[in-house]
C-alpha cells in the first residue's frame, strides 16, 4: 500500500476470491463454476474471425442485441434489462445507488456484500440466520434500508419462496429489494415475474454458473425501467463500454442454445442429489441445496481439517474462516467423475482419521 491511498481505502478489507490455482490434475470444486464447457454455438461465436477483426472498434455501449435476447428470454422489454461485466458490478452499483439509508443483508451470505457496504461507507446490519440456516423474511420488513438477499443463498444453498419475497417487497415500498439470483437455475424459483408489479425489485443474474461463462464476465439485472435507468446512469458515469464485444457475442450465442445449458443444469442437480445422499451416508449433515454446491459438516472432523486433507489430495473445496460456519465446507458440484473422486477421498480421510 502506498502512502497516497486515501485513508478510508487503506482500512478496507477487500473480497478474497476463491483460488484459481494452475496445479495439474486438480479437482476444482471451490468457486461454483460449471464443470461443463460452453456450448458449441457459444464457442463458435467467440472464435468468429469477423468478431476478432472487429475488435479495433468500440463495442456497442447499449449491448442492444444481447439485451433484446435477454428480454425475450425473460419475458420483459429491453428497457427492463441491464447488462454488466459480471453481476458483481451490479451489486457494486446497487450499494452505491440505493444504499443511502443503509443496507440489510444476512450475516451468512455472499462475502462481497460486506465489502461493497464498506467500500461505499454504508451503514449496514447483518441479520443472523435461523438455526437451520434459513432466512426469516420478517427480519427484512419495514427496516428502512436497501435489502440485499441471495436466493438461493450462498454458501448455504437455501431458498426463500416467492410468497416470502413478495411479502418482503410489500414491506419495503420506499426501498430497493435486490434479489441476487446467481444460482437460481439449479432448482430455485425466479422473482423476475414480480418485477412487473414491484418497482422496488431488482433481480440480478449471471452467466458465470449455469451458462459456463465465468471467465467472460457477464451479469445482468432485470427490474422496473426506473431502476435500470439508475444503473445506466452510473454506468455512463463510470465505463460506458462495460461489456466487451467478445462477451456480448458469447452471451447472445449462449441464449441461442439454452437447451444445452438447461440440460447441464439438470445434470448438475442430479449429481448434487447423488453426492448429498453419499455424504449423508457417511454421517455428514448436508444443508438442503437448490444451488450448484453443497454446504456440509460432520462431527467427525473439523471443517478446516477436512478442507486441508482434501487439498492434500488435490481436491479443492471452499472453507470460510467465519465463526458461525467454521465447521462447514462448501463443495461445488462437478462432473459425476469428480464427485466420485471427492466421495472416495472423504471416505478415506475419515477412515484414516479413525484408524
Ligand atoms: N452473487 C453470488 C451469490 C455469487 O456467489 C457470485 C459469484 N461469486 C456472484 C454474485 C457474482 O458473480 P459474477 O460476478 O461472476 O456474475
Amino acid at each position: 500500500m502506498s502512502r497516497f491511498l486515501e485513508e478510508r481505502y487503506q482500512k478496507l478489507t477487500p473480497y478474497t476470491p476463491g483460488e484459481q490455482p494452475k496445479v495439474k490434475d486438480l479437482i476444482k470444486l471451490n468457486t461454483n463454476e460449471s464443470p461443463y464447457p460452453p456450448g458449441p454455438k457459444t464457442l463458435a461465436a467467440v472464435t468468429d474471425p469477423d468478431l476478432a477483426a472487429g475488435l479495433r472498434r468500440y463495442n456497442d455501449p447499449e449491448a442492444g442485441r444481447l439485451r433484446d435476447l435477454l428480454a425475450a428470454r425473460y419475458g420483459v422489454s429491453r428497457e427492463n434489462v441491464y447488462v454488466s461485466n459480471g453481476s458483481d458490478d451490479i451489486l457494486n452499483f446497487s450499494f452505491q445507488a440505493f444504499g443511502g439509508d443503509g443496507v440489510l443483508f444476512p450475516a451468512i451470505s455472499y462475502g462481497f456484500y460486506q465489502v461493497f457496504a464498506d467500500l461505499h461507507q454504508r451503514d449496514y446490519v447483518k441479520v443472523p440466520l435461523r438455526a437451520d440456516l434459513t432466512i426469516d423474511p420478517r427480519d427484512y420488513m419495514d427496516k428502512g434500508r436497501l435489502v440485499v438477499l441471495a436466493n438461493p443463498n450462498a454458501p448455504t444453498g437455501r431458498t426463500l419462496s416467492l410468497p416470502e419475497i413478495e411479502e418482503i417487497l410489500r414491506h419495503n415500498e420506499d426501498h430497493v429489494v435486490l434479489i441476487d439470483e446467481a444460482y437460481v437455475d439449479f432448482g430455485g424459483a425466479s422473482s423476475v415475474p414480480l418485477t412487473k408489479e414491484y418497482p422496488n425489485l431488482l433481480v440480478t443474474m449471471t452467466f458465470s454458473k449455469s451458462r459456463s461463462l465465468a471467465g467472460a464476465r457477464l451479469g445482468f439485472a432485470i427490474g422496473d425501467r426506473g431502476l435500470i435507468q439508475d444503473l445506466e446512469r452510473l454506468k455512463y458515469a463510470t465505463n460506458p463500454y462495460n461489456v466487451n464485444s467478445l462477451t456480448q457475442a458469447a452471451g447472445a450465442a449462449a441464449l441461442a442454445e439454452e437447451d444445452y445449458y438447461q440440460a447441464n443444469c439438470r445434470r448438475i442437480m442430479k449429481t448434487r442429489e447423488r453426492t448429498a445422499a453419499a455424504l449423508k451416508e457417511m454421517g455428514f449433515q448436508v444443508v438442503p441445496s437448490q444451488a450448484n454446491f453443497l454446504f456440509v459438516r460432520t462431527d467427525r472432523m473439523a471443517g478446516g481439517d477436512l478442507y486441508q486433507a482434501l487439498r492434500d489430495r488435490k481436491i479443492l473445496v471452499r472453507h470460510f474462516d467465519q465463526e458461525e460456519i467454521r465447521d462447514y465446507n462448501r463443495i461445488t458440484i462437478g462432473t459425476d467423475q469428480e464427485m466420485d473422486a471427492l466421495i472416495q477421498a472423504v471416505g478415506e480421510i475419515l477412515a484414516g482419521k479413525e484408524a
